[in-house]
């Protein structure tokens, strides 16, 4: 099925994707003469700096995930389309997208692609299966019931090293989301899951933080790093820098540590190493008149943000690689607002030379644990509670949606200074789901061949 869109009369901009660059950019084109249809794979705009809230259970999944029609409900001007791009034209200047069995062409005179970037395991892909990484709403729900899952599967078995394994904890990576997620399962088995359980006790679960680099959070510094790493340690979290991971299976994972190879025996693993870009990165490069992509995908972007031969294609956010500007909400905010500046300004027949975009670093933090944070705005390091206080306005001050901000408010209330999560729900088909869609999809492919 085919649904050809008929060409409207104002400036049509086509949106890809609503994360953070998505949503801004059709949050800046609300009042501009053009007509905008925004496409995404997923019906709400995803806060993914607070995710690992939601896999341990502080927050839900609506305060995080609000829907984005309705955010964009007012804007008269714009169209939100649910479906999952396949392909882009930058000839005929079309998006097709799909949902389910229909396909949608949406024309466009500009284009913005704000598709993001998904987690990468280096080429191992198998590794998936076993450590979900942190980027979708899924693997966020996915999470939360393997974590508290392997707390009732340790309460039950009668096997000392099966229990061993099950409160076994293990984070790759001590970026930002490494951090972050290490230090909400510590706290949530020494705090939250304290006294509730009969058999075991949660508060002996190993927690442990692998890392291949020699520090904690590289991009921010030595000091900062330290000061997490101190933090997580004194939490009881086994700090393992200088230690790769070479292999990923359901009993564990191996890792190359001083030169020799160990094995953890865990249930759990979470996978925070590293991203790719959307494949759609590379589709647009291909089209373009020489515009590369690097290593992890990302399209090598001209000073304007768009790609070469096509000034009406601009790719924003975590898609777009520019030197100095990190793969952050800012950066696809501050994207998103001068991608649409440019459609705007260039709507007035006076519109002049474009600007090149310049990105201004309003700086960067993680949180630790309750009260403790780290926080780097320009030259100026500092940690601990007021690092804390920073992130909290901050992420209360992004978050979408007024209720939203009042029920994280109350949710960290009742965490950070009691004890409680009021998100503890698990079940079966959020742990299991994954395994289903996957032989659903090996029994497609192969009636397909078949
Ligand atoms: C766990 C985690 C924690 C983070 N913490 C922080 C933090 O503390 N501070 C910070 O500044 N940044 C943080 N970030 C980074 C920040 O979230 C990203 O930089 C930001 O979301 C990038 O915005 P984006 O619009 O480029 O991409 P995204 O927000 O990833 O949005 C991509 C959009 O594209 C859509 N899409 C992708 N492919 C297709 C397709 N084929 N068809 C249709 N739609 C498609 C997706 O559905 C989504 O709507 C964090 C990221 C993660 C994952």
């Amino acid at each position: 099925m085919t649904d050809e869109t008929i060409a409207p009369r104002r400036h049509r901009v086509a949106i890809i994707g609503s994360g953070f660059g998505g949503l801004f950019a059709a949050k800046h084109l609300k009042r501009a003469d053009v007509d905008v249809t925004l496409i995404a794979k997923t019906t709400h705009h995803l806060f993914q700096p607070l995710l690992y809230q939601v896999a341990t259970g502080i927050l839900s999944v609506g305060e995080i995930a609000p829907a984005t029609r309705i955010i964009l409900r007012k804007n008269k001007n714009t169209e939100v389309l649910l479906g999952d791009v396949v392909g882009i034209d930058l000839e005929n200047k079309t998006v097709t997208s799909k949902l389910l069995d229909w396909e949608r062409v949406t024309p466009f005179d500009s284009l913005i692609v704000a598709a993001g970037a998904q987690q990468s395991y280096f080429g191992n892909d198998h590794f998936e299966a076993f450590a979900p990484g942190m980027k979708t709403v899924d693997d966020a729900l996915e999470l939360r019931g393997r974590i508290l899952g392997a707390f009732e599967a340790a309460e039950v078995t009668t096997s000392e090293a099966e229990r061993k394994r099950r409160l076994t904890f293990v984070v790759v990576g001590a970026g930002p989301t490494g951090v972050e997620v290490v230090g909400q399962i510590a706290e949530l088995a020494d705090r939250t899951l304290k006294g509730a359980f009969r058999t075991i006790d949660p508060t002996e679960a190993r927690v442990i933080l692998v890392e291949a680099a020699p520090a904690v959070l590289p991009p921010m510094g030595p000091k900062l790093g330290l000061k997490a790493q101190r933090r997580l340690e004194k939490m009881g979290v086994e700090v393992k820098l200088n230690t790769m991971v070479t292999d990923v299976d359901y009993m564990g994972l191996t890792v190359k540590e001083d030169g020799e190879e160990k094995r953890i025996e865990c249930a759990v693993k979470v996978w925070s190493a590293g991203v790719q870009a959307s494949p759609l990165g590379k589709l647009i490069a291909e089209q373009s008149d020489g515009t590369e992509v690097d290593r992890a995908g990302r399209v090598v972007v001209e000073p304007d943000l768009t790609v070469k031969g096509h000034p009406n294609v601009f790719v924003i956010g975590d898609l777009m690689s520019v030197r100095g500007v990190p793969g952050m909400a800012q950066g696809a905010i501050q994207g998103a607002v001068y991608a649409t500046k440019q459609i705007k300004s260039e709507l007035k027949a006076s519109a002049g030379e474009r600007k090149p975009f310049k990105y201004l670093n309003k700086g960067s933090m993680a949180t630790v644990s309750r009260f403790s944070a780290v926080c780097q705005i320009g030259k100026v390091e500092f940690g601990g509670f007021l690092a804390w206080l920073a992130w909290l306005g901050l992420h209360l001050y992004y978050l979408v949606g007024s209720r939203n901000r009042i029920v994280a408010v109350y949710s960290w209330f009742i965490t950070f200074l009691g004890r409680g999560r009021s998100q503890l729900a698990i079940t079966e088909r959020w742990v299991f789901a994954r395994r289903a869609i996957e032989e659903s999809r090996d029994q497609s492919a192969q009636k397909a061949i078949g």
